[in-house]
């Protein structure tokens, strides 16, 4: 169960959900709970999940370890944090930023080689859902962002197939065409990397999760888990997803 809170909360606003967080997820329970604040935010989260099992990411680094690039902050910076997560290639960094797959590439292979765990978002937009090419249309980013990759160990990455019609719109794809999708990606992620890392590699779904919706996709078998944002910065909301797996 991640959350991708995006802009959202100061580090006092961020320290504080987290030590709520804290309080309400019982160690134990088997389920990763991890939460991704923006990047000021990160040393306060930090600070109040110490020796917790609740882990704490970033939502973007650059791919080089660092150098003359004004504004960005490097995979090697947030591991020396401590920092375990970096969401990379979310649909907002691709529209408004213009990430390509061959950025998100370079910044998937950095987050390896400096032992963070990439949520690698990917997901089609509505005009390629309508066309019916959102099965393929997947299937080419996971292949063009993971294609000949050093993954070491399957637990080394994240996948999470986020729809770009369905983050913030209160849409979300129906359980079976989430499944159809993961599905494509596992067969995919078995041609490139063996049947039995594909079999373990943990698939999230994403877009518009609330506690209401996030049942039907746990229940897929395919589905490991969801990527949740508006609702993850509520914390009686992000609790109730979580326990809904408990
Ligand atoms: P949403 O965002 O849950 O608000 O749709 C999901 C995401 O962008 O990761």
């Amino acid at each position: 169960m991640a959350g991708n809170w995006k802009m959202h909360k100061t580090p006092a606003e961020a320290g504080n959900f987290a030590r709520l967080l804290r309080q309400r997820v019982a160690p134990g329970r088997g389920v990763e709970v991890i939460i991704c604040p923006p990047f000021p935010a990160l040393a306060a989260v930090a600070t109040k999940l110490a020796g917790s099992e609740i882990g704490w990411g970033a939502q973007n680094m650059h791919w080089e370890p660092e150098g003359a690039y004004t504004g960005e902050v490097s995979g090697p910076m947030l591991q020396a944090m401590g920092c375990r997560y970096v969401i990379l290639g979310h649909s907002e960094r691709r529209s408004y930023f213009r990430e390509t797959d061959e950025e998100i590439r370079k910044k998937v292979g950095a987050a390896l080689a400096c032992g963070l765990r990439p949520i690698f978002c990917l997901g089609e937009n509505l005009a390629t859902r309508r066309s019916g090419k959102a099965v393929d249309f997947c299937r080419r980013q996971f292949k063009d962002v993971l294609e000949g990759m050093e993954i070491s160990v399957p637990d080394a990455l994240v996948v999470a197939y986020e729809p770009v019609w369905a983050i913030g719109t209160g849409k979300t794809a129906t359980p079976a065409d989430a499944t159809e999708v993961i599905g494509a990606l596992r067969e995919e992620a078995a041609r490139l990397f063996g049947r039995e890392f594909s079999a373990r590699l943990r698939f999230l779904y994403g877009g518009s999760v609330k506690p209401d919706s996030m049942p039907a996709f746990l229940e897929e078998e395919e589905i490991d888990g969801v990527l949740v944002g508006g609702a993850s910065l509520d914390i009686e909301q992000f609790t109730a997803i979580i326990d809904i797996t408990a």
